[in-house]
């Protein structure tokens, strides 16, 4: 598991389902403080862990490594399919 660094970036780059949207397009919800990022619904309690995957570790670094790791060993096959 690629551990979470609170960095903002997954809910900087897409809202999840249970966030919303200011007018400059960033979640209402997303809240800095101490050098972190963190959810104000989960903070809140009004959401748990395992609505927004806390604990699961960082889902955007698995996937681009993930996807570096399908690239390297498949490169050939996914220039084809793509
Ligand atoms: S899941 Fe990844 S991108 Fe999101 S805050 Fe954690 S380290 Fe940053
Ligand atoms: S609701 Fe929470 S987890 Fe979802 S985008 Fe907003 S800050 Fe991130």
């Amino acid at each position: 598991m690629i551990t979470c660094i609170r960095c903002g970036i997954c809910c900087k780059s897409g809202i999840c389902l249970l966030g919303k949207e200011d007018s400059t397009g960033k979640c209402i919800f997303l809240k800095f403080s101490d050098h972190t990022y963190s959810c104000d619904l989960y903070s809140k309690g009004a959401i748990s862990k395992e609505d927004i995957g806390i604990g699961l570790g960082c889902v955007i670094r698995r996937d681009s490594e993930m996807f570096e790791f399908y690239r390297e060993n498949y490169g050939e096959q996914y220039e084809t399919i793509n």
